[in-house]
């Protein structure tokens, strides 16, 4: 197969084309980070505006530079959910009108199962596995029996890992998005701040960020408040520190738990350094093969969207082209239809 797939549910406009769910042949991402900076976030109204001025140019764009004609193409597949209602509405919208022009089938993909899916493009998945999901609006433990079922096992209670990683960096002074800058600090560091580890419930796969993240905002303000220097490096550290070790000890216990054959990192978080060097170090000692996707591969982009919508390829489930952006999708709802 040859799936064109369309991401537009937060802040990338993003288009690729992919062969057989693993066989990159382009990728198109175009981010609007430099637009949001001055709001110090996302703009939801401002991200729907710039993906409907650039969409039609990146579907071109992706089109050309896999060397293909849209006529070759065997499926369109977009973002159908979670996300921004008004920025996936523009990615929706463009690929309704392109499958019906070109009378190919629509794939509606769920987001976070695109970024599970990433992972093909390292290689052959093992069933049954286990995705530890980490993203600006997710952190969960995923327990996947076979190819395209999802439950649910863990998540967290309060904020996503990415989104406190993007609150510590701006009480830090770093701009939006700060997971790299606050990742760059804590490598750099030579002391390290000591914070709080959140564990909830012994037997829990759940996770809580928002404590660490007030920790972090105390120790910033009670610096300023002083007049000392906020110590910046150690601070990022510390609080780096505390996020991977919980995130790589509750993978390692759920991998166990549930007899996985498998690892799978994936999300905008999996970029970090820090966590892909310890957790590759720890399945390495317990024996647990992993996977991480490229650093490209780990943000927003249309490409994982389109390894995801070639499970659905595989079995002729298509998407009715009167189907509308579900911001609110589950990954079970999105399996079963
Ligand atoms: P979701 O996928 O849950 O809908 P999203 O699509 O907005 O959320 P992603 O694109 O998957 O999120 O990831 C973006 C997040 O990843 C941001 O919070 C960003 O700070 C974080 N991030 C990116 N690189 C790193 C890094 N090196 N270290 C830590 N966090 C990072
Ligand atoms: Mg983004
Ligand atoms: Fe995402």
């Amino acid at each position: 197969s040859c799936i064109l797939a369309i991401e537009t549910s937060c802040d990338e406009t993003s288009v690729a084309v992919v062969k057989d769910g693993c066989e990159v042949l382009s990728s198109v991402i175009a981010s609007q980070i430099e637009t949001h900076k001055a709001f110090g976030g996302v703009v939801p109204e401002v991200a729907s505006r710039k993906h409907v001025e650039s969409i039609t140019l990146i579907i071109e764009q992706a089109v050309a530079e896999a060397g293909i004609e849209m006529k070759d193409l065997s499926a369109i597949a977009v973002t159908q959910g979670p996300g921004l209602v008004g920025a996936l509405l523009v990615g929706v919208m463009a690929a309704k009108s392109l499958a019906f022009a070109l009378g190919k089938p629509l794939i509606g993909t769920h987001h976070i199962a695109g970024h599970i899916y990433a992972n093909r493009f390292v290689g052959d998945i093992a069933y049954p596995c286990m995705a530890l999901v980490v993203s600006g609006g997710h952190t969960e433990l995923v327990y996947m029996k076979d190819e395209g079922s999802f439950e649910l096992i863990g998540r967290t209670r309060d904020d996503a890992v990415g989104e406190a990683y993007d609150k510590v960096a701006r009480a830090l002074g770093f701009p939006y998005p700060g997971g790299p800058h606050v990742d760059r600090m804590a490598l750099e560091a030579e002391e390290v701040v000591d914070l709080p580890r959140v564990w909830l419930e012994p037997d829990s796969y759940d996770f809580s960020f928002s404590g660490l993240k007030s920790a972090v905002l105390n120790v910033v303000n009670q610096s300023k408040m002083r007049g000392e220097d906020v110590r910046t490096e150690a601070i990022a550290r510390g609080f780096q520190e505390s996020v991977v070790e919980v995130l790589v000890e509750k993978a390692v216990r759920a991998v166990k738990a549930y007899d996985a054959k498998q690892l799978l990192l994936c999300g905008g978080v999996a970029a970090n350094r820090g966590l892909r060097q310890a957790l590759s170090e720890r399945c390495g000692q317990e024996g647990i093969p992993l996977t991480i996707p490229p650093f490209q591969y780990c943000t927003d982009n249309g490409a994982m969207i389109a390894a995801a919508a070639h499970l659905k390829w595989k079995r002729e489930s298509f998407t009715p082209l009167d189907m509308k952006a579900d911001p609110q999708m589950s990954l079970e709802f999105w399996a079963e239809h």
